[in-house]
């Protein structure tokens, strides 16, 4: 069997990888232009325009999980940080909350204790290594093409691009993020991702080179009835992230979205003033200031979708169930999805049973895209509205139950053990 994947992101580059294990072909397609890139840019911004942008990302047990299967586990973690607390401040540094997230990951049922404390890795340098992973395996990933049109023939699935081009294969997977143009050949235009007003001004900052010291590995500062949100993630002993939300600003043009700042220092003074008038902690404020990149991310909710299979199309990751990514569920939801699809593959490796198991992925994919989606908007009612003095009291309080496990996170994500609920079930 031969897959085309629209979409060499992370999610795409992944189940090109997962494909690969259970003996499946596949190619990859993205609309980056890189020569175009490196016109536009006098030869330094093809890197930027695909992948080598934004800040972030966060890994726990359930992704981690599926990076093992794929066998970049070592990689991973050798190139990430561990962020064994999140925790939570008033905007001014005070009133610290800590969630123990090891325990969050042991009292779901994560028995490896390589996999226990959730990591933060740079997104580019996570896509770097899946696209390395998939030269190595010998993977193609086309450049320059946009996806507009997919048909389905009677053997396979051809998808039509911008150029002209095509690419026919036995089925295709839609991993083209939150735009994706496969959603909307599968669904129409009703399931547009919406605009939610808010900004991520996302900077990525040499700590060391500075001299900023960074006491948290993972914390959020908020001052919630002025809507006023910084966060920071150390990725390395040498690299940390920083951001800052804004909801007074146009959105992006489609396509602009994470591609850093033009104009670094008059982005860096803007914002890292406002985030002074704020009062955050000066260390927060200096790490704004003194960022080498700055990429806005904007920020919109996508419709819950009714499946993730249209006959020998299925959607993987934010194409599926983009999300308000304040409770960093979005990558680990999308790698679940990678996770699913090969257990399944693995256990239906056949032709004929193809269409059996694009339904049953959406069938077992749905219902936890609509329950993170739903998990992401709740936490972003938590940050940005009620009162500041009772939200904060009310976090304490639901913290401190799950750090004495008197409630739960639930059980951590298994991709193979819900294959085999679902196969049962059959
Ligand atoms: C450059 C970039 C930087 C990012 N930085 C961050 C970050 O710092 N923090 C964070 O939390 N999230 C970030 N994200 C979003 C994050 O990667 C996703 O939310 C999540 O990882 C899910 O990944 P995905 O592969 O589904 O989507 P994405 O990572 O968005 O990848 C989608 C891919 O599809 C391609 N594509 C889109 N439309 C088409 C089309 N019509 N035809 C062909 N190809 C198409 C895009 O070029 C992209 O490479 C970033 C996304 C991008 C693209």
């Amino acid at each position: 069997m031969h897959a085309v994947i629209i979409g060499s992101g992370l999610v795409g580059a992944a189940s090109a990888l997962a494909l690969h294990q259970v003996g499946i072909q596949s190619t990859l397609y993205d609309q980056v232009d890189l020569v175009q890139a490196a016109i536009k840019s006098g030869g330094v911004g093809a890197a930027v325009d695909f992948g080598d942008s934004g800040g972030s990302v966060l890994l726990a047990s359930n992704a981690l999980r599926v990076l093992k299967t794929l066998g970049l586990l070592d990689l991973v973690l050798a190139s990430s940080f561990p962020s064994e607390y999140t925790t939570w401040f008033k905007i001014n540094g005070t009133a610290k909350i800590a969630l123990d997230a090891v325990n969050v990951m042991k009292s779901g049922g994560e028995t490896d204790p390589a996999l226990m404390a959730p990591v933060q890795i740079l997104r580019s340098r996570l896509h770097n290594i899946l696209m390395q992973a998939c030269q190595k395996a010998g993977i193609r990933c086309y450049t320059g093409k946009k996806l507009v049109s997919i048909t389905e023939i009677e053997i396979g699935v051809v998808a039509q691009f911008a150029d002209g081009s095509t690419a026919t294969g036995d089925f295709l997977i839609g991993a083209d993020g939150i735009h994706s143009a496969v959603r909307r050949q599968l669904f129409g235009d009703s399931c547009k991702a919406v605009f939610t007003g808010a900004i991520g001004h996302i900077g990525v900052v040499r700590t060391k080179e500075n001299n900023i010291t960074l006491t948290e590995t993972c914390a959020f500062y908020l001052e919630r009835e002025k809507k006023q949100t910084a966060w920071t993630f150390k990725v390395s002993e040498e690299l940390a992230a920083v951001q800052v939300m804004t909801f007074d600003e146009p959105q992006p043009a489609e396509g602009e979205e994470y591609r850093p700042y033009s104009n670094l220092p008059k982005e860096s003074t803007r914002l890292a003033d406002l985030m002074a008038s704020w009062g955050v902690p000066k260390h927060v404020e200096e790490m704004m200031r003194k960022s080498f990149r700055i990429s806005p991310a904007a920020i919109y909710d996508l419709p819950n979708l009714p499946s993730y299979n249209k006959g020998r199309v299925v959607l993987l990751g934010d194409s599926a169930h983009g999300m308000v990514p304040n409770a960093g569920l979005g990558l680990l939801t999308g790698l679940e999805d990678v996770g699913v699809l090969l257990e399944l593959f693995r256990r239906f490796p056949d032709q004929k049973d193809l269409s059996k198991v694009l339904e049953l992925y959406s069938k077992i994919r749905v219902p936890k895209g609509h329950e993170a989606s739903q998990k992401s908007r709740d936490m972003a009612k938590q940050y940005y509205t009620g009162s500041s003095n009772m939200g904060h009291f009310l976090l304490r309080v639901g913290i401190f139950l799950f750090n004495h496990n008197w409630i739960k996170f639930g059980e951590v994500y298994d991709c193979p053990a819900e294959v085999a609920a679902a196969v049962a079930a059959l």
